[in-house]
């Protein structure tokens, strides 16, 4: 009886991981025909300077409009996106479409080329592809786009995989002046290495550590010495996801005065963005 069961636990478990296989190519499938049929979108979040009050920026998050399951997190198709390889045309279509909103709200007056900086998120697959820097700067002349309005996102796995060509690039992309900001700071491994190295100007603190800074003394900590370290270096911090005023206060006292979170604003269509670029400014 042992052995039924045992197989009957094998069965079960190769019938689930092949219902979890079918569902995961499906996706990438519907991810495959998505850029097609126009269901992705860009949302965009405010990045606040807490001192002024004033919009600073923006961080551009990919939409996806599923024509039956309706909106879709990028939790759920992010990886799907970046282990398919699809990130790549789905991400330069991100950087097009963040120039034309970028384009457009200049156009209008609702932003300033000076006063104003378009975070774009940057997986590592995407800052691989060999003309990744032509790209980008292909981009921003078609556009009309001055290189210092658009700041790239990158996270601790794009340096992981090949620093020395990742550093080549970065200080291509910089020398036009392009910059960078490291996202979800303090959640990869030896930061600090790395961050010595890269031109990067700003840090991102993880959202998870201002989640629980109000109650987790150690998240707490974490932001102090985050904050300590990029006065140190000379880079700009920003907090991810507040949420609370009390958040916020305890951010300030640390020095942290940028921020990006639902405490301002959530990620917003471009239509209601610019509702709030117009009401803020005089
Ligand atoms: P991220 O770059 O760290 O983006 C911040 C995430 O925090 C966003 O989630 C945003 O909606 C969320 N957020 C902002 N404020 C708050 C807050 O106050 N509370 C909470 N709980 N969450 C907040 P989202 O839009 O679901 O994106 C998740 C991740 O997907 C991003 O994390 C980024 O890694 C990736 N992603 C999004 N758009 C793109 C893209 O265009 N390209 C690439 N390669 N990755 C993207
Ligand atoms: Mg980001
Ligand atoms: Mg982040
Ligand atoms: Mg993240």
């Amino acid at each position: 009886r042992a052995k039924a069961a045992g197989r009957n636990a094998i069965q079960m478990f190769r019938t689930t991981m092949q219902h979890a296989a079918s569902a995961r190519l499906q996706l990438e499938g519907e991810l495959r025909l998505a850029l097609q049929r126009q269901e992705f979108e860009l949302h965009l979040q405010a990045q606040v300077d807490a001192r002024t009050g004033g919009v600073v920026g923006a961080e551009v998050l990919l939409r996806w409009h599923h024509p039956e399951h309706g909106a879709r997190s990028p939790a759920q198709f992010i990886e799907v996106l970046e282990e398919s390889g699809l990130i790549v045309e789905v991400g330069n279509w991100v950087i097009r479409e963040a120039c034309r909103i970028a384009a457009a709200l200049l156009a209008k007056g609702l932003i300033d080329a000076d006063s104003f900086t378009l975070c774009i998120n940057i997986s590592p697959r995407q800052f691989r592809q060999n003309d990744f820097v032509e790209r980008i700067l292909d981009t921003l002349k078609l556009a009309g786009l001055a290189p210092k309005m658009i700041k790239l996102e990158i996270t601790e796995g794009i340096v992981i995989q090949n620093l020395d060509d990742t550093i080549a690039k970065m200080r291509r992309l910089c020398r036009h002046g392009v910059s960078f900001a490291m996202d979800d700071f303090g959640t990869g491994y030896s930061s600090l290495t790395y961050l010595k190295r890269l031109p990067v100007n700003l840090l991102k603190i993880d959202q998870s550590f201002v989640r629980d800074a109000l109650i987790d003394p150690n998240d707490a900590e974490i932001i102090r010495a985050i904050v300590a370290m990029a006065r140190s270096l000379g880079l700009e911090v920003i907090a991810e996801g507040v949420e609370q005023q009390a958040q916020l206060d305890l951010l300030q006292l640390q020095g942290c005065h940028l921020y990006q979170g639902y405490l301002f604003s959530r990620p917003l269509p471009l239509a209601e963005f610019s509702e709030v670029l117009r009401v803020r400014s005089p």
